[in-house]
C-alpha cells in the first residue's frame, strides 16, 4: 500500500527521513501517526524509527536533543519542529512485567515492529508513503480490530500496561478487541497490579473520553481488568451502570473523573482517598470535590444561586455534563442564565475590602474573613447590593 497525499505534518518531516536515508540507513514514520492517517484521522506528533544509532543520528543534524537516549531517542530540531527519532530496538526480558530489563539496539526494521503492542500499531511508513505492514495491521485496521503482535499471553506478560492500553485504544478508535487478545488480557488482568498507578491513570482517563466508552468500558469489565483498578474493587454495579449511560466520552479529563466518584457517590473525604490512590494532582482532587457535589445536586434539581457561584463558571459545566450522563435533566442554558446573572461572579468582584472594613470600625482577626463572606453571601444572594457604603454599612449599623 502507497499513500498518495501525505498530511502536512508527514509532508514537513520527509526531508529528515531523506537526510537520514541519503546517510546509508533507514528511517520510517511508525506508530500513531501511521495508523490514523490510514484511518483518516488527525495526526498529532510524528514519531520516527531508523537504523542509526542515537550518536549517528546527532551527528546527521545540527540540532538534536538527548530526549530519551537509553532508550535510542534522540529529538531532531528541524524548522522548528521536533521529531522524535528512535533506533530500532528489540526489547529482551521484563522480569519486573513493565519494564524491558535491557535495550538493545538492532538494525532491522522487523525486529523493532515485533516488540510493539498491536497489529495497528505496528505499521511502518516510507517517506515516499509506502506502507510496511508486516503483521496484517492493515486488515485489522480495515476490521476494526485490535490484535496483540504475536502471541497475546507473552506480550501481556512482558507488559501488562498493554492490556489497558487496549481498552483505551477500544474507546478512542471504536474497535474491538479480537478473541485471542481478549482471552489473553482476561487471564492476564492481575497483572496490572504491577503497572504503576500513573500509568494506569493515562489509559483510564483515554477510555472515559475517547469516542466509544462503551466499547471500552465493557472490555475493562469482562476482561477482570476493573478489579485491579485503584479502588473500582467495590463498585462493580455503579461501573456497569455507567458503561449502559455513558454513549459518548466525556469533554474532559475533570468530567471523565467526574462521572466516576458520581456514579460512586463518593462524598468529599472519599473522593480525596479515591484520587489519592489514583495518584491526580490536588489540584483535581478539589475541583472534583465541587463538580461531584454539584453533580450530585443536579441529579436531584436546579441549583441555588449561591451553589452557581460557589462552583464557577467551567465547573459547573462540567457537573452538568456528568450529571446528564447519569440521567439528570440537561441544564446548561439555565445554569450559563444563572451564572451570568450573579450578582459577582468572584469575591474580589466584592465592592468592600478587609481593609475598607476596618477603616470603618471592624476589628483585625479572624472575624473579619467572616463577616467579608457573610457580605458575599448576601451579595450573591442579592440581599443586599453590591455598593461599597451599603456593605459597610450593613456591618457597622
Ligand atoms: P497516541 O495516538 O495516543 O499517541 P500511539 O499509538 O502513538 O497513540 P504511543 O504511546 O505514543 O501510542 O506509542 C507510540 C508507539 O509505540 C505505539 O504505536 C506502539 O507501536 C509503541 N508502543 C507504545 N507503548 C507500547 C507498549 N507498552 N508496548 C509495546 N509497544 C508500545
Ligand atoms: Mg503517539
Amino acid at each position: 500500500m502507497q499513500l498518495e497525499h501525505l498530511p502536512e505534518e508527514f509532508e514537513m518531516a520527509r526531508p529528515v527521513l531523506q537526510t537520514i536515508e541519503q546517510a546509508g540507513y533507514e528511517a520510517y514514520f511508525v506508530g500513531g501517526s501511521v495508523r490514523d492517517t490510514i484511518l483518516g484521522k488527525e495526526i498529532h506528533d510524528v514519531d520516527i524509527a531508523t537504523s542509526a544509532y542515537p550518536d549517528e543520528i546527532k551527528h546527521l543534524f545540527k540540532r538534536t536533543v538527548d530526549t530519551g537516549i537509553e532508550h535510542g531517542t534522540v529529538m531532531i530540531l528541524d524548522h522548528g519542529t521536533g521529531y522524535e527519532t528512535t533506533t530500532f530496538r528489540s526489547e529482551s526480558t521484563y522480569t519486573d512485567f513493565r519494564r524491558p530489563d535491557q535495550v538493545t539496539f538492532v538494525r532491522s526494521l522487523a525486529e523493532d515492529l515485533k516488540r510493539r503492542d498491536f497489529t495497528i500499531n505496528a505499521l511502518a511508513m516510507k517517506e515516499d508513503g509506502t506502507v510496511i505492514d508486516l503483521f496484517d495491521g492493515l486488515a485489522d485496521l480495515k476490521h476494526r480490530q485490535i490484535c496483540a503482535v504475536g502471541d497475546p499471553q507473552e506480550r501481556f506478560h512482558e507488559d501488562a500496561l498493554r492490556m489497558m492500553r487496549a481498552v483505551r485504544f477500544a474507546s478512542q478508535l471504536n474497535f474491538t478487541i479480537v478473541p485471542e487478545t481478549l482471552a489473553a488480557m482476561t487471564s492476564h488482568a492481575e497483572l496490572l497490579r504491577k503497572i504503576a498507578v500513573e500509568r494506569t491513570q493515562v489509559e483510564l482517563l483515554k477510555l472515559l473520553t475517547g469516542q466509544a466508552p462503551q466499547q471500552g468500558l465493557t472490555d475493562l469489565l469482562t476482561t477482570g481488568l476493573w478489579q485491579y483498578c485503584p479502588d473500582f474493587a467495590d463498585h462493580k454495579a455503579d461501573l456497569e451502570r455507567l458503561t449502559a449511560q455513558l454513549h459518548q466520552g466525556a469533554s474532559t479529563d475533570l468530567t471523565a473523573w467526574t462521572l466516576l466518584t458520581t456514579s460512586f457517590g463518593l462524598e468529599t473525604n472519599a473522593i480525596t482517598t479515591f484520587l489519592k490512590h489514583w495518584k491526580t494532582a490536588n489540584q483535581t482532587i478539589s475541583a472534583v470535590q465541587m463538580t461531584t457535589k454539584t453533580a450530585q445536586h443536579l441529579l436531584q434539581g436546579p441549583l441555588s444561586t449561591w451553589q452557581v457561584y460557589q462552583c464557577g463558571e467551567d465547573q459547573l459545566m462540567i457537573a452538568n455534563e456528568a450529571a446528564v450522563v447519569l440521567g439528570a435533566t440537561d441544564r446548561s442554558r439555565e445554569l450559563i442564565a444563572q451564572w451570568q446573572n450573579l450578582p459577582i461572579q468572584t469575591k474580589k468582584a466584592l465592592a468592600v475590602t478587609g481593609r475598607d472594613l476596618m477603616q470603618a470600625g471592624v476589628q483585625p482577626g479572624p472575624q473579619l474573613g467572616a463577616i467579608l463572606g457573610d457580605l458575599e453571601y448576601q451579595v450573591v444572594t442579592g440581599k443586599l447590593p453590591n455598593e461599597k457604603s451599603a456593605l459597610v454599612a450593613a456591618v457597622t449599623d
